[in-house]
C-alpha cells in the first residue's frame, strides 16, 4: 500500500460495526493507524497476526478494535459465564491502559472487560470474576495464580493477545506463558504485537501461532535489517554437503532454501531427507493442500528444512527463520532483496548465504553491483571450488584461461589440506 492510499483509509473501510465507528469517532480518532489498516482486517478475518511495531503506534485499537467487534456480533448466551478473550500485558501499567481502551471502544454489554493484575487484593477480582467477563486483561503472574485456584476457566477462550511479547520475555516471564499456553485451548486465534523481533519472540511465536500473517510497521522493508550475507565458492557439486554442514554447524533449526526448479526442489528435499534433515519441498508443481501441509509442518518446526522455488516462496512468512540459502542464484537483484527479507527481521541478525562456483559468479557480480555491497568469498577447504571463476571486472584483464592456472585444489593439495591425487 502506498501513502495515498493510507491516507485515504477510514475506520469504515476497515469493516467495523457502526456502533465502534461511532465511539472511535467519539473519542476522537479520525483515521486509523497504519498499524490499525494492516491488522484489523487481518483479525477480522480470524486469522493469527504477529505485529512487529513500535510502542506507540497504535496498535491496542489495532487488537482491541476487532475483537469488541467480534464480541458484539457474537454475543455468547445470556447465563454464559466464560472468558473469550485473553489479553496478557508485560506491567500492570500497560494492563490498565489496554483495559481501559476496550472499555472506550465496546458498547452493549457484550464486552466486560475484567483486569487480573497484582498489587491489588485478589478476593475483589475473584468476585467480578463470579460475575462474569468476556476480555480478561492480566499480568502473567496474577493470571496464573487465578488459574491456580481454579476461579478461571479458559476452555473456551476464543482470542488471545501478547501484548509487547519482547517485554514480556526480557522481564522473565517464559515459563509462566509456557504454562499459561498449554492451560489454553489449542483452537484458537492468537495475535502477537512486539516492537522486536529477537529469537525468543520468534520461538514464542512459533510455538504459540498458527499460519500467522506478519505485519510489519515502521521498520524500512527495503533495506532488510541486519543481515549477515555470506558468499560460499564451491562446485555446484558440493553445494548440498555445504549446506548439510552449514545447518549443521549453525544449528539452524528452520532454513528456508531457493533453487530455481521444481525438479531441482524435489531432489534437493528427497536428498537431504535422506542425510537425516527433516526437509520438504515447495513448489508450483504441488497440489494447494500439499503446499499448505509442507508449509505448515515447517512453520510448526516438524521439518527444518524447506526447498523452495520463488513462485512458492513468495508467500513464505516464518517468524523465526534462522537462515536463508540461495542454493541457486536468483535471476535478479530484486529477486535478492526478496528472498534474503525473509530472514533478520527487525533486532536480530539473520544470515543470507549464497552459493556460487565459476559459471555463477559473473552474475553474483551483478547482483552485488546493485546492491552497492561488494561482499568476501569463503572457501571451505572441505568444500573446494576447484575451477577459478572468470572474474571480468574492469582492470582485472583477460580472463584466465582454464587449465593454466594452478587450480583451488591443487593449492590445497599442495597445504596438505586435501590428500593427494590418485
Ligand atoms: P498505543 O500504541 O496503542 O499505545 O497507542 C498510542 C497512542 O495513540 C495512544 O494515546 C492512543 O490513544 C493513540 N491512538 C491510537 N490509535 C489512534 C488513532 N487512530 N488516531 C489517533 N490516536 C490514536
Amino acid at each position: 500500500m502506498n501513502d495515498d492510499d493510507a491516507a485515504q483509509e477510514t475506520f469504515a473501510d476497515l469493516g467495523l460495526p457502526d456502533g465502534i465507528q461511532r465511539a472511535v469517532l467519539a473519542h476522537g480518532y479520525t483515521q486509523p493507524t497504519p498499524v490499525q489498516i494492516e491488522a484489523i482486517p487481518l483479525v477480522r478475518a480470524g486469522r493469527d497476526v504477529a505485529v512487529e511495531a513500535p510502542t506507540g503506534s497504535g496498535k491496542t485499537a489495532a487488537f482491541a478494535l476487532p475483537i469488541a467487534a467480534w464480541l458484539s456480533e457474537h454475543p455468547s448466551a445470556a447465563d454464559a459465564r466464560v472468558v473469550r478473550a485473553l489479553v496478557l500485558a508485560p506491567t500492570r501499567e500497560l494492563a490498565q491502559q489496554v483495559a481501559a481502551t476496550f472499555r472506550t471502544f465496546a458498547y452493549g454489554d457484550t464486552c466486560r472487560v475484567l483486569t487480573l493484575i497484582g498489587g491489588v487484593p485478589i478476593e475483589a477480582q475473584l468476585d467480578v470474576l463470579a460475575t462474569g467477563a468476556d476480555v480478561v486483561v492480566a499480568t502473567p503472574g496474577r493470571l496464573l495464580d487465578v488459574v491456580e485456584r481454579g476461579a478461571l476457566d479458559l476452555q473456551q477462550l476464543e482470542t488471545l493477545v501478547l501484548d509487547e511479547a519482547d517485554k514480556l520475555l526480557e522481564l522473565g516471564f517464559r515459563d509462566e506463558l509456557e504454562q499459561l499456553l498449554l492451560a489454553l485451548p489449542s483452537q484458537r486465534q492468537t495475535l502477537l504485537f512486539t516492537a522486536t523481533l529477537p529469537q525468543g519472540v520468534r520461538a514464542l511465536g512459533s510455538r504459540s501461532l498458527r499460519e500467522p500473517v506478519t505485519v510489519r510497521v515502521g521498520v524500512d522493508e527495503s533495506t532488510p535489517p541486519l543481515i549477515e550475507q555470506k558468499v560460499y565458492q564451491t562446485d555446484a557439486d558440493n553445494r548440498r554437503q555445504l549446506l548439510q554442514h552449514l545447518v549443521r554447524e549453525h544449528d539452524w533449526r528452520q532454513t528456508l532454501v531457493f533453487v530455481s526448479t521444481q525438479r531441482a526442489a524435489e531432489n534437493l528435499a528427497r536428498k537431504l531427507q535422506a542425510a537425516g534433515f527433516p526437509t520438504a519441498a515447495l513448489h508450483g508443481g504441488l497440489e494447494q493442500a500439499e503446499r499448505e501441509r509442507a508449509l505448515s509442518r515447517f512453520k510448526r518446526g516438524m521439518t527444518s528444512i524447506l526447498v523452495a522455488t520463488d513462485l512458492a516462496g513468495r508467500g513464505i512468512d516464518v517468524p523465526s527463520l534462522d537462515a536463508v540459502v540461495n542454493f541457486d542464484l536468483p535471476r535478479s537483484p530484486q529477486t535478492y532483496v526478496h528472498r534474503i527479507g525473509r530472514t533478520g527481521r527487525a533486532g536480530e541478525t539473520g544470515m543470507a548465504v549464497s552459493f556460487v562456483d565459476h559459471e555463477t559468479e559473473v552474475h553474483f557480480q551483478l547482483i552485488e553491483k546493485r546492491m552497492a555491497c561488494p561482499l568476501p568469498r569463503i572457501q571451505l577447504p572441505e568444500f573446494p571450488l576447484t575451477v577459478q571463476p572468470a572474474r571480468r571486472r574492469k582492470g582485472d584483464g583477460p580472463p584466465p584461461v582454464k587449465g593454466k592456472r594452478k587450480s583451488k585444489k591443487d593449492k590445497l593439495r599442495e597445504r596438505g589440506l586435501l590428500p593427494p591425487r590418485e
